[in-house]
């Protein structure tokens, strides 16, 4: 049995806190928890080196804390390649990714679905859903249901815009949008300004996918960008958009439940400074 959770959003870091002192996953986990923090998302970024003792005793350790685990993928997929020893990658990397998270007990695993290279956007979003279908059905052959995680990326030379990510979770089973808000503004895919474009957005997603809202999963950082999208990330509160404030608002106002990852360079500091701002917001609702 799940306990009842505190709020609908739980908030953690893109990694192991820095606040932690020790360096493994279940270390993360536990700091997380003496934080108060109720996520980790558990980077394998560059590969996933995480052996299936390490991922069940992590998991274990994450149920008894009653802290979400989610994992990011690593950095080198493309679903929209036409070579197929890189395609052959892609997929051993979120196979790898998905049956790591599968053994931690996690929900999702977030990934970058690709880049377009010299493919037009309905080229590469037709390589990427059937690689992608492809994954999925190995992956259920193998008993994996964690859900791939398709990641609204910061660069306009990346596939996996809004729209395109909405229109893989529509078609491939399996597969959910992640919102990354720093990403939609750098790659002009959504404003992200206010309250009411955060409103527009999530009710947009959850319009074109019914239920998401009970466990939407998303990333949040401030960002530098510029003409061909996202340069870095920021601290919160840098100066740098979106600003995080309205978005706490607006989970807490209509009820959302899910996960926000802090990218920040502050990580588990900039995690805790979400929550603080959504726990004010939810309170009494
Ligand atoms: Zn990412």
């Amino acid at each position: 049995m799940t306990k009842p959770r505190p709020h609908g959003i739980r908030f953690g870091p893109a990694g192991i806190p820095i606040q932690c002192d020790g360096a493994s996953t279940a270390d993360g986990i536990r700091c997380c928890k003496e934080l108060g923090l109720g996520a980790m998302e558990i980077e394998f970024v560059r590969g996933v080196r995480m052996k299936d003792e390490a991922a069940e005793e992590a998991g274990r350790i994450a149920r008894e804390l009653d802290v979400s685990i989610s994992s990011h993928a690593p950095y080198y997929v493309n679903f929209c390649s036409k070579e197929e020893a890189k395609m052959a990658n892609s997929r051993k990397h979120l196979f790898q990714s998905a049956k790591a998270t599968h053994l931690a007990g996690g929900r999702v695993t977030v990934f970058h679905p690709g880049f377009y290279q010299k493919l037009s956007p309905a080229e590469a979003y037709s390589i990427a859903k059937k690689e992608l279908a492809a994954l999925v059905e190995k992956l259920r052959q193998h008993g994996i249901r964690t859900v791939l995680g398709a990641e609204t990326v910061g660069k306009k030379s990346a596939f996996g815009s809004l729209g395109e990510n909405i229109r893989l979770a529509q078609e491939v089973e399996q597969v959910e949008p992640v919102l990354d808000f720093a990403h939609l503004l750098a790659r002009g895919d959504f404003p992200c300004r206010d309250a009411d474009d955060y409103r527009r957005l999530l009710g947009m997603v959850e319009n074109e996918l019914p239920g998401w809202h009970r466990h939407i999963h998303c990333h949040f950082s401030g960002i530098n960008y510029g003409e061909k999208g996202e340069l870095n990330h920021l601290p919160l509160g840098s100066g740098g958009p979106p600003p995080f404030g309205p978005l706490m608002e607006v989970l807490a106002e209509n009820g959302y439940s899910g996960t926000v990852i802090c990218e920040s360079p502050r990580l588990d500091m900039d995690a805790l400074l979400m929550q603080k701002e959504y726990a004010k917001r939810a309170e009494g609702r």
